[in-house]
């Protein structure tokens, strides 16, 4: 069984997002970029799965510019066996990621799509969703265990408040929670072989794909700064304002 995996380039998870001062989006000028945390998790778990015997080629696909080369050469370091971008220098937005997936997953005819739950740049969890819609696929989402059966899968699910257990047709779409597994260190010897393993370019163009916008972000802006605390003089004090000024109680 093949599995595709979905990495994104995103701003790294260290670097605080400051919006553009116009107010036009994030601003990334030279900010560190790394693969989608959540995806590092799709990636390993792939690579897990094909450990355990229970899978066979891992693709790992990246949409956007070129520089989401690194991204796919480190999927490959981890141990995927070889990449595919679909370049392109314009805004995708989910739903254009998910048709593109599609065009791929028609292309390559994997058993399993891993993609991360969501990604920490735009937080829209919506792209592994909407590409089960379009395949007509079964979905595991936010997953912290897979087990791949006979023709089917066990996904246990993080809902709130516990783990919901389902099992699921194959072919199959998962994205990634966070406690799924822990990431892999990515060692030196494995960069330098992820240089030779193959990465093909595809367009959106290529695949038949029109990825035109369907929504317009309106304004990026900074939460409101908290206001700071105060100290009070004693448990009267504390419930007054509580109940006059915060009015919770
Ligand atoms: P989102 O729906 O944007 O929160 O993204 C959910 C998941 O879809 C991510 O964790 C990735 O696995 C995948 N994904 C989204 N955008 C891209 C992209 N541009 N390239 C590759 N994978 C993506």
């Amino acid at each position: 069984m093949k599995i595709l995996v979905a990495v994104k380039r995103a701003i790294d998870y260290n670097v605080k997002a400051r919006p553009k001062s116009d107010g036009s989006g994030v601003d990334l000028a030279n900010v560190k970029m790394s693969m989608n945390p959540f995806d590092e998790i799709a990636v390993e778990e792939a690579i897990r799965l094909q450990e355990a015997g229970k899978a066979g080629e891992i693709v790992a696909v990246s949409v956007g510019p070129a520089a989401c080369q690194e991204t796919l050469r480190t999927a490959m370091a981890m141990g995927a066996d070889r990449g595919i971008l679909v370049q392109t220098d314009d805004e995708v937005q989910p739903l254009a990621v998910a048709k593109l997936l599609k065009a791929l997953v028609d292309k390559e005819q994997p058993g399993l799509v891993i993609l991360g739950k969501q990604a920490i740049d735009d937080d829209s969890n919506q792209t592994g969703q909407m590409l089960a819609g379009l395949l007509g696929w079964g979905q595991g989402t936010f997953a912290a265990k897979v087990e791949i059966g006979d023709g089917t899968a066990s996904v246990k699910r993080e809902v709130d408040g516990g783990i919901q257990t389902l099992t699921v047709k194959l072919p199959l779409v998962v994205t990634a929670d966070l406690r799924l597994n822990e990431p892999r260190y990515v060692k030196l010897p494995n960069i330098m072989k992820a240089k030779k393993k193959p990465l093909d370019t595809v367009t959106p163009a290529d695949l038949g794909v029109d990825i035109t916008p369907r929504i317009k972000l309106v304004k990026v802006s900074e939460p409101p700064a908290r206001a700071g605390g105060v100290k009070v003089a004693d448990v009267n004090e504390l419930v007054a304002k509580l109940r006059n000024e915060a009015k919770v109680i």
